[in-house]
């Protein structure tokens, strides 16, 4: 069966014309003035898909600018204007008084931290489905891209990773955890954090960037892929929540933090002679910024154990059209 990205591959990609980047990155790229460009992408939220029925609207709301909001991050471009396009099932809007509310209440609070602005949409009725349009905007020629990375880059992950897809195999019964530990890791599945002012600040010190929403493996294969390099990286550096690793003797949890997806997290590439900034930015923005391998000679992703030795895994990331 076809991949999402064999189909995006087969029947849209096509070379940019008069954009100054098309279809591959976190967002497309237009010349807006002479000192600016427009960063423009879209994600939606099915549901049943991305989050169940009956999900939390405050939260939902949130969440769905929030993934928005990521992908601008990964371009380290300053988030500007929204549309908003919902579709919405009839029952919900007649029995529901309010989940609109609700929903409206959670997007704004996200909003109004971002000096974002609502400007646009289309409502219309038929199955849940939320889908943003966001805008952003970044220095002419200065936007992180997947296809910057180069050989001997170190390869960086920001905050941890692996919470979101635990909380949500325990919600799917797969794995179960305790009450506390659930707690912990469902704010990374329902309400997470875009990294937007640590993706503006990278740059001049990354050469490729890529926010985590499918999984590391499958995200950062897009860096290697649009970059034309390979990379080794190393389970034991890569930085995860107290919970998960108590559960890495699973093969589940394993796939959670290499494969799982939803983080939001940056992975970014940087030269190492930026090792002290990137350290020094780390501090001054309170978050966590971990080198988890670099950019080596040869092709495709290396993951070594503690003892060197290759993990391969069945899936590198959520794919909607796969098995
Ligand atoms: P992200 O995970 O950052 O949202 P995706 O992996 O979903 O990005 O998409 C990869 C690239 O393909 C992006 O540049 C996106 O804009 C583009 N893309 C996805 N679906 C389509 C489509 N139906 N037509 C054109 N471009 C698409
Ligand atoms: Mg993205």
């Amino acid at each position: 069966m076809c991949s999402e990205f064999d189909i995006i591959r087969r029947y849209f990609k096509r070379p940019a014309t008069s954009a100054v980047l098309g279809i591959g990155d976190d967002a497309a790229l237009i010349a807006s003035t002479s000192q600016t460009e427009l960063a423009i992408s879209t994600d939606t939220l099915v549901c049943g898909k991305h989050f169940f029925a009956d999900a939390d609207p405050f939260k939902l709301g949130y969440k769905s600018l929030a993934v928005n909001l990521s992908d601008m991050a990964a371009m380290g471009a300053k988030p500007r204007w929204v549309l908003l396009a919902l579709t919405l099932p009839e029952e919900l809007v007649k029995h529901s008084e309010t989940w609109l509310s609700e929903f409206s209440a959670g997007f704004f609070a996200l909003a109004q931290q971002h000096h974002v602005e609502l400007i646009g949409g289309d409502t219309t009725s038929g199955p849940l489905n939320i889908g943003v349009q966001i805008v952003g905007e970044v220095d002419a020629g200065k936007a992180l891209r997947r296809s910057g990375a180069q050989l001997g880059d170190d390869i960086w992950i920001s905050g941890q990773i692996g919470d979101a897809a635990l909380a949500l195999n325990h919600e799917l019964r797969r794995i179960t955890l305790q009450s506390s530990e659930l707690e912990q890791c469902l704010p990374a599945l329902l309400t997470p954090t875009a990294r937007i002012e640590l993706g503006q600040r990278l740059i001049g010190l990354a050469h490729s960037a890529i926010d985590i929403s499918d999984g590391l493996m499958a995200d950062l294969g897009h860096i290697l892929t649009n970059s034309e390099q390979a990379a080794c990286i190393h389970i034991a550096a890569i930085p995860s929540s107290p919970t998960l690793k108590r559960y890495l003797h699973q093969s589940l949890a394993i796939q959670c933090l290499l494969a799982g997806g939803d983080d939001y997290e940056l992975c970014f590439t940087a030269p190492k002679m930026n090792r002290g900034k990137i350290e020094a930015l780390a501090i001054e923005l309170a978050i966590p910024l971990t080198c988890i391998g670099e950019i080596v000679s040869g092709k495709g992703l290396v993951v070594q154990d503690a003892e060197g030795n290759a993990i391969t895994l069945e899936t590198k990331g959520y794919d909607h059209f796969s098995a």
